[in-house]
This record gives C-alpha cells, sequence and structure tokens, in this order.
C-alpha cells in the first residue's frame, strides 16, 4: 500500500483488526520509509447497494459520493483529517452492511448528520443546508435547532459537573 504521506509503498501491518460489524478490516500500517501511519480498510467490493431516492429511483451506491459530500462539509474547518476519515469511513462501512442491498438516501443524509454534529457545528450546517436544501432564513433556523438543543443539553451537564465538583 503506497504511504499516504510520502507516497512509499514499503509499509508493515502493525495491526489488523475485524470492524464493528464484521463486514470490514481494519489495518493499521506503519511507513518505513517516512515512520508515520496510517489505515486501511478492506472490504467486500462486489456487492452493489442501491440508494433509493425521494422519487423512488435507484441509483448504485457511489462511496465517492459520502466522501466528497463529507470533505466538502469539514472543508477548512479545525477538524484533525483523521477524524473526517474516520467518519468517510463509517458511514460507508454502515451503509454496506444495511441488510437487503438497499438504502433510503435519506437514512445516508441522517447518518452523515448524526456524525457531523458530534464533529463540528458549521460542518453540520453546511451539510445540512445542501441535503436538506434550504432555501431561506426559516429552513436555515429550522436547520441549526440540532445544535441549539444539544449545546443546551451540555451545558446543563456542564452545570451540574462544575455544581458537583465544588468544596465542601
Ligand atoms: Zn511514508
Amino acid at each position: 500500500m503506497k504511504c499516504p504521506y510520502c507516497q512509499t509503498d514499503n509499509d508493515k501491518v502493525i495491526d489488523s483488526r475485524s470492524g464493528e460489524s464484521g463486514f470490514a478490516i481494519r489495518r493499521r500500517r506503519h511507513c518505513l520509509s517516512c515512520d508515520k501511519r496510517f489505515t486501511t480498510y478492506e472490504r467486500v467490493a462486489e456487492l452493489d447497494i442501491r440508494v433509493v431516492k425521494k422519487d423512488d429511483s435507484r441509483e448504485i451506491f457511489q462511496p465517492e459520493k459520502i466522501r466528497s459530500g463529507i470533505e466538502r462539509a469539514c472543508w477548512k474547518r479545525p477538524i484533525p483529517t483523521a477524524e473526517v476519515a474516520r467518519v468517510i469511513a463509517e458511514v460507508i462501512e454502515n451503509v454496506q452492511q444495511c441488510g437487503n442491498g438497499e438504502i433510503e438516501s435519506q437514512e445516508i443524509g441522517s447518518m452523515i448528520m448524526d456524525q457531523l454534529i458530534e464533529l463540528d457545528d458549521v460542518a453540520y450546517i453546511r451539510f445540512a443546508s445542501v441535503y436538506r436544501q434550504f432555501k431561506n432564513i426559516n429552513d436555515f433556523v429550522q436547520g441549526v435547532q440540532p445544535i441549539l438543543k444539544r449545546n443546551e443539553i451540555e451545558l446543563h451537564q456542564a452545570t451540574k459537573v462544575t455544581a458537583q465538583g465544588k468544596p465542601r
């Protein structure tokens, strides 16, 4: 496998394990040329998954679309590259393990939004605005609701922790 950092094909597999679903093998590799580490995923390629779109038409699942959608949402955000790669890999893996070979495009959208909301508010909104096709400010306000709700819960929990942490 060519190293993503130095492009040299000289690595050693240091760890190899099955993904949580058992549908992917995750290999941790150590580049002997530049000493960096990277991860590869090995999965079944032949299985064609069909994505059911809103108008009920179907198209072959293209992992590349997931990748570009997520990368576009995370563009220039302070998110570690490895985190973006992890989210992309997880979503693709989740789609590929869907049982009957079909998955609704809405379900894929929700999976991505569930991941992005944990990662970065701006990335989440960017993705949501494209995916949900925000047309006006009301759509936008609707779109940020999950973030506001989450922040409220976090604030609430943080306050509780502080209160408990006070010396008696
Ligand atoms: Zn390297």
